[in-house]
């Protein structure tokens, strides 16, 4: 099995997986290589790594010297040849025109999906995170918790490769003996921010990042992951061969055509395809899950976009893994006599309680770091260390104002300058030429420090989505259309961050150019800027407080399940992608098992 067009679809799937990326990735390897089979549909159009990859070009090649436009918003060469910010024929719609009451909707239509471009950096929640309301009686408890989740986080760092150090700090959990790669270097301005950070009490370690510092031990790791199972160790094992270690020195934004960083392309659809048990439609996209008499689901309509065509494709068990909002859409897009509010929404809590990633940024530049001698200083792309939330008790004592905590990331260094050249803080402020800017180049080039707060959003009863009552896309499809409130918590937590970092540069001897904003309103990105959407579906104990039940398996739909983000009963300020993933598998196992016992 491969790829396959509407035509040559089989009506003898035991799985339909709608969406290819972190979650429809992980549930399709898992389910293929544990004998289903799988029908993946993906909007977008397919996409070769290995051929397709720019990773070798330099900025001086590509137009605009490769500069971000609004069809290629990371820059030419990114990884992300279909969708973005706008996805032309494919809108959607906000209900209020107020400032701060918009959502902002990323999303990539391709194979892989967001993967092929993504940060990489992965970190497991910690125990507290899939508790919160216990902590602090804000939002809601998972009803799962960290120990149902860590086997999953175990075998999803061991599968993709997960660099990092285990640091026995609080909530942020480390990993099994032997799990994580060992971290790169960190970067000479990650040192002093290091250095510097003591003094301000706030920790500095290894980040976590998808990303081979060497190749996977291809004789250990598949039979941890696949006990008992020798063809899908023989598969993994030789594919873990063809994984070669990174050679830090392109951007990973583009793309890994050596497989060296974690792209569902290149890591989970290769050796689930080997199986044979994968089919893979791409540019078809699902319309609704359609049922059968009984009320359970026969399967997905989608439209081939290349005709304009509806079909359909029957499955024993449907499994969406679209992204947390096109779930949210799919599902109210379902509606029959059954369901007239649509698919699994008996609860009325389908595209309730979406979230983001409370996010804020500052920089600075650092006199100490000025006129280093040249080395090189390139890595994985991002900051090679970071800082995990470092102030639960002052949080606990009432000190701060506001709930929930951040992580920090770091851009420092002196990689290869994009289209808009090396940082020169010149001191008049204006743009020097000839010999000067060579001069101003070697001078400060590497002297500027940048601070990003990542932080946990609590879920509220104002931001969610719902289809629009009139808009529909190119195929006629209702779209969704967004309320959003960032709640007082986020906006203290962003004001929080800005003082903080602030504070950092001039621990670090250097100067703010600007004060940070004391309110936290200007700081704080709009909703889904930082591209972490995840609720809309989430997991609870019961059918009237969720969506799912705590195996994310629709409550109303036996064999119905969402292996996406959408889940999320809270959005912790660790990156939610490995969550996404461990949460998937556990999902994939949960229909293997429903199907063995005969259920679906
Ligand atoms: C610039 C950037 C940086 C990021 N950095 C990080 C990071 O460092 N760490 C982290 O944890 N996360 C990061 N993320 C977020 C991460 O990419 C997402 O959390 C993750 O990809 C979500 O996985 P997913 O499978 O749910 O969605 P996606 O990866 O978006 O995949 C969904 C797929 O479903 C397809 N699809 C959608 N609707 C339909 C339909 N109706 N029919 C058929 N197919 C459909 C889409 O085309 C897409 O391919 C980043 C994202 C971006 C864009
Ligand atoms: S830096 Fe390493 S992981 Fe990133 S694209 Fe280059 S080789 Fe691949």
């Amino acid at each position: 099995m491969a790829s396959v067009s509407p035509i040559s679809v089989s009506d003898n799937y035991d799985v339909v997986v709608v969406g290819s990326g972190a979650a429809g990735g992980q549930a399709a390897y898992t389910l293929a290589m544990e004998g289903a089979r799988v029908l993946m549909i993906e909007a977008g159009r397919k996409y070769d790594p290995v051929s397709e990859t720019p990773m070798f070009q330099t900025n001086d090649t590509a137009p605009l010297r490769g500069a971000g436009t609004p069809d290629k918003y990371f820059g030419f060469h990114d990884a992300t040849v279909g969708g973005g910010w706008i996805v032309p024929g494919e809108p959607y719609t906000n209900a209020s025109d107020e400032e701060g009451r918009q959502f902002t909707w990323w999303r990539a239509r391709m194979l892989g999906g967001r993967t092929n471009h993504w940060g990489r950096i992965a970190l497991r929640n910690g125990p507290y995170d899939f508790k919160p309301c216990s902590r602090d009686g804000l939002g809601f408890d998972w009803p799962i918790s960290y120990e149902d989740v860590a086997p999953y986080y175990d075998k999803v760092e061991m599968l993709i490769g997960v660099f990092g150090s285990n640091n026995g700090l609080e909530n942020t959990p480390d990993s099994p003996d032997g799990v994580l790669l060992p971290p790169p270097r960190a970067r000479i301005g990650e040192l002093l921010a290091r250095q510097r950070g003591r003094g301000l009490g706030i920790p500095v370690i290894p980040i976590h990042r998808a990303v081979l510092t060497r190749m996977l031990d291809h004789r250990a790791i598949p039979p941890r992951l696949h006990p008992g199972n020798a063809k899908a160790q023989r598969i993994l094992s030789e594919d873990m061969q063809g994984r070669a270690a990174c050679f830090w020195a392109t951007p990973c934004g583009r793309g890994c055509s050596i497989r060296a960083n974690y792209q569902s392309t290149t890591v989970h659809l290769p050796p689930a395809l080997a199986t044979g048990n994968l089919d893979i439609l791409a540019n078809a996209m699902a319309r609704e899950v359609y049922l059968d008499t009984k009320g359970r689901a026969a399967g997905v309509t989608y439209i081939d976009k290349t005709t304009g065509q509806e079909h359909r494709a029957s499955a024993r068990a449907v499994v969406l893994a679209a992204g947390a909002c096109e779930t949210v859409r799919l599902l109210l897009n379902s509606k029959s006599g059954r369901f007239p509010n649509g698919l699994a929404n008996s609860s009325g809590l389908v595209g309730r309680y979406i979230m983001d990633t409370v996010g804020a940024e500052w920089g600075g530049h650092v006199p100490l770091l000025e006129s280093l001698p040249p080395h090189n200083e390139d890595g994985a792309g991002g900051g090679h260390v970071y800082v995990p939330w470092w102030l639960y008790r002052e949080q606990k004592r009432g000190r701060l104002g506001f709930a929930r905590g951040y992580h920090v990331e770091f851009g420092t260094g002196k990689m290869m300058p994009g289209a808009e050249g090396p940082y020169l803080p010149d001191a008049g402020g204006t743009t020097s030429f000839g010999s000067r800017l060579k001069e101003d180049a070697r001078r400060y080039y590497g002297s500027y420090v940048s601070f990003t707060g990542r932080g946990e959003m609590i879920p509220n009863r104002d931001s969610f989505c719902e289809i629009d009552p009139t808009v529909v896309d190119k195929w006629g499809i209702p779209v969704l259309r967004f309320h959003w409130k960032w709640s007082e918590h986020e906006i203290k937590q962003a004001a929080h961050m800005q003082r903080t970092f602030a504070d950092w540069i001039e621990a670090m001897g250097g100067t703010n150019t600007k004060a940070p904003d004391p309110d936290g309103r200007r700081a704080i990105h709009a909703g889904g800027a930082i591209i972490h959407e995840v609720g809309g579906t989430i997991m609870g104990n019961s059918p009237s407080n969720s969506v799912t039940n705590p195996w994310s398996q629709a409550w109303d739909v036996a064999n119905l399940f969402v292996a996406d983000g959408g889940v999320f009963a809270s959005n912790a300020d660790k990156n939610p992608t490995l969550t996404i993933m461990a949460l998937a598998w556990r999902t994939a196992d949960r229909v293997l098992d429903e199907m063995r016992r005969g259920n679906i």
